[in-house]
């Protein structure tokens, strides 16, 4: 494999690196790189900066916004954009619903939603989740009626990640309930102000409020808001799950973390410690592999399509974030848990990121899915 970058390259990569680091507000990249948390506005005003510059949906097709760019110019901005602090555009938005609604969507929901999704102008929430429907999602409930025109939809989602602030959610419900369970399966877009959409928070250990349940008793919403032919669902949640998992293996950000655990135990004379430097250069190793692997994994996408080895990446990526946030917490030391400073904060933000090997699939899953489809075992 050839390492060097092209002059071209590099050059993209300094114009990137511009971009991030003086046309993103400082003190949102500041919040991201001290692990402090965003607000909404932080995140929206972060994403127009991006997609204002042509920078938010570089991945989508060119005529809704997307960028020529290769395989490799989308990594280094994606690289760049991490290592810059910057708040990645919201997954929802650009990895999911967008490439879904490019692909499948009729040409009113594309003339309708592209825009406004890419500028954050619309917020998604993923309502895919419901009790006893996780790992096993074909078992989901919630179902959709024909009622002249329209659909009457009864159930509920649960983990709804931001959800308070969702003003639409892409749903997966059930259109036949007579049918194997995968194939009775429908998208369907739902404005959250309709009546009978109810969005209950879910309190955390630490008190905080990330994810929601999403109650819906006799929601009306228009036939047009399928996505695809009716009971085409679950092959459209596939091709979104895909894009999901190369979303979440977050190279970029763990590098900077890793960094910036190394800097501080040098700080702190911990470095000098043979076996934790012997775990930061494990885990340095491993980033670097990881980073190579996604490269090879986005180089053998075709036409958009994500490569089955979207797993390594999720599963991988995550277990190298938790493995750094716990880096963190041992440079911290008794700071980790008191204070205010950035040691208080890295043992709430340990704990939060055992949610990583949860979401996007659980990490228990996916190796059933690296042994099925790659090892075929
Ligand atoms: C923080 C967070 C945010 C989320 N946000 C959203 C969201 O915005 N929208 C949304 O739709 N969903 C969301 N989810 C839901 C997430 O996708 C599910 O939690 C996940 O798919 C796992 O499902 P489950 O929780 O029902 O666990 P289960 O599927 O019940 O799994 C329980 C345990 O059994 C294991 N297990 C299950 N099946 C197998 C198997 N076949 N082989 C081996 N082990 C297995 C699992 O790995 C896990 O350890 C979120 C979850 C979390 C934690």
């Amino acid at each position: 494999m050839q390492l060097q970058l092209s002059d071209e390259d590099r050059e993209f990569r300094a114009t990137m690196r511009e971009f991030f680091t003086t046309k993103v507000p400082q003190e949102i990249r500041d919040k991201v790189a001290e692990g402090r948390e965003l607000s909404k506005e932080d995140i929206v005003a972060s994403q127009k900066a991006l997609n204002d510059a042509g920078y938010a949906v570089p991945h989508w097709p060119v005529q809704y916004g997307g960028q020529d760019w290769t395989q490799l110019q989308r990594h280094i901005w994606n690289e760049e954009m991490q290592a810059a602090s910057v708040p990645p555009p919201l997954a929802f938005n650009t990895s999911m619903i967008g490439p879904v609604l490019a692909q499948f969507g009729s040409d009113e929901l594309k003339e309708r939603f592209l825009a406004p999704t890419a500028s954050l102008d619309i917020w998604w929430s993923q309502g895919f989740s419901e009790p006893d429907a996780g790992s096993d999602l074909a078992s989901l409930r919630t179902r959709a009626v024909k009622d002249g025109d329209d659909w009457v939809v009864n159930g509920q989602k649960t983990w709804t990640t931001l959800g308070q602030y969702g003003d639409w959610i892409f749903t997966l419900v059930r259109t036949d309930p007579d049918v194997k369970k995968q194939a009775g399966i429908s998208m369907l877009l739902i404005d959250m102000t309709l009546p009978g959409v109810e969005v209950r928070p879910i309190e955390l250990i630490d008190g905080g409020h990330e994810v929601n349940e999403v109650w819906f008793t006799d929601v009306r919403v228009p036939g047009d808001m399928l996505v695809g032919e009716v009971n085409q669902g679950w092959t459209i949640a596939k091709f979104l799950l895909g894009n999901e998992r190369v979303g979440v293996a977050p190279v970029g950000s763990t590098k900077r973390n890793l960094a910036r655990a190394k800097r501080l135990a040098q700080e702190s004379g911990l470095l000098s410690d043979p076996l934790y430097a012997a775990r930061v250069a494990e885990l340095e190793n491993e980033l670097l592999a990881l980073e190579l692997t996604a490269l090879r994994v986005v180089a053998n996408s075709a036409e958009g399509a994500p490569h089955p080895a979207s797993s390594v990446l999720k599963l991988k990526g995550t277990v190298l974030q938790q493995a750094v946030s716990e880096l963190l917490v041992d440079v911290a030391g008794p700071q980790s848990v008191g204070g205010d400073g950035w040691g208080a904060r890295s043992t709430p933000t340990y704990l939060n990121l055992r949610k990583a090997s949860i979401y996007g699939g659980s990490n228990e899953v996916q190796r059933q899915i690296i042994a099925k489809t790659i090892l075929g075992l």
